[in-house]
């Protein structure tokens, strides 16, 4: 399965049962001293796959950059075959100054496989891809939401890919989105150059998010268990779905929002989703669901003008009633021992109760949408 027996990366190679930080150059300052990006080889004793694990290709996705932290200081992970290649930021120039883009105003995300010869942006796409992507058998890319939303935690991919399916099942996430993503996308490219590859979506930009990194550590050692790189079996949620559909519920006026629901939740059709009140409140306007879904993001700014999204509703493979009978056959009305993610939870708790609105907000007055 491995594509090389000696690895060599960024100018070194790095044996057999050993771990490296290096940095690979790929650009230059004004000044004409180097531009790295910082990468960690960790290397089993025994030959395996070669799957890298990178964040931050937006440089204010920062929810990544955590995950990989935590890999790398949390309890030692003993690999027993294989390499791991870490790379906390990818995006150096937009983490600099805090973001999602390149000095040149591209989204690096959107020029891969690069070209040796081009601009900026695609210069720095070719040294990552050709450094990171060509070296790898399988990739996990880890994302948040962009400015100013946040996301459920949710896995993507290409499921027509059997191997792309295989990691996106294997790591435990409850929503898994199917699509190639777009053109020039990293998991996009790399996949179609022959490494496999998923992304995590997860919590806001600008932030390390505790509840999105737990879920981030565990996917990646799912995946390392998945291929026998870790000791152990797959930790699986209580149930996943397949995501092929979604909807942007979208503000009609301007206004100020007031939300009735949070990212996981389920949410039935002509349920209430956001208040939004004019200045001085005497227009009120309520956004409800346009069919049966589970948020899976929404905006985190509060002002809205007509016409912005305020939240993304999954459309699930599965009805939310098999969802609910799912959980509830793991929960059996007992309180869990370990947690089970948020999802689990939210759909427990609806069948019970109905969605609260907050304060006077939520009451229905006068127009609605
Ligand atoms: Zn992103």
């Amino acid at each position: 399965m491995a594509k090389k027996r000696v690895f060599r990366v960024a100018g070194q190679s790095v044996p057999a049962g050993e771990t490296r930080d290096l940095r690979l150059k790929i650009s230059e300052q004004f000044t004409g001293d180097p531009i790295a990006v910082p990468i960690r080889v960790m290397r089993a004793k025994k030959r395996g796959p070669i799957v890298f694990v990178s964040a931050a290709v937006h440089g204010d996705e920062l929810n990544g950059m955590g995950v990989i932290h935590d890999i790398m200081y949390g309890p030692q992970l003993h690999l027993i075959a294989g390499t791991l290649i870490l790379v906390p930021v990818v995006n150096v120039f937009g983490f600099e100054t805090l973001s999602r883009y390149m000095p040149d105003r591209r989204d690096l995300n959107r020029f891969f496989p690069g070209t040796k010869n081009g601009s900026l942006t695609s210069r720095v796409a070719y040294m990552l891809f050709e450094e990171i992507a060509r070296h790898s058998d399988f990739g996990i890319e880890l994302h948040s939401a962009a400015q100013p939303r946040t996301n459920f935690p949710n896995v993507r991919g290409d499921l027509k890919n059997a191997d792309v399916r295989r990691l996106a099942w294997a790591f435990g996430c409850e929503l898994i989105i199917d699509g190639k993503g777009p053109d020039g996308s990293f998991r996009r490219e790399a996949t179609k150059a022959g490494c496999p590859t998923i992304i995590l979506e997860a919590g806001e930009p600008l932030k390390i998010e505790q509840d999105a990194v737990e879920v981030g550590v565990r996917g990646v050692h799912n995946v390392l268990r998945e291929l026998r790189m870790i000791e152990g079996e797959p930790v699986r949620p209580t149930y996943q779905v397949r995501i092929t559909r979604s909807t942007w519920v979208r503000a009609e006026v301007g206004g100020i929002l007031r939300f009735h629901v949070r990212p996981g939740d389920p949410v039935e059709e002509g349920q209430r989703i956001a208040t939004n009140a004019s200045v001085f409140g005497e227009r009120q306007n309520v956004l409800r669901a346009p069919c049966d879904g589970i948020v899976l993001g929404m905006t985190t700014l509060p002002m809205v003008k007509p016409g912005e999204p305020v939240c993304h509703i999954a459309v699930p493979s599965r009805s939310l009633k098999s969802l609910r009978l799912a959980a509830a056959r793991v929960t059996g009305g007992k309180k869990r021992r370990h947690r089970t993610g948020a999802l689990v939870q939210n759909l427990a708790r609806s069948e019970t109760e109905t969605m609260p609105g907050r304060g006077s907000y939520g009451k229905e007055q006068r127009k609605e949408s």
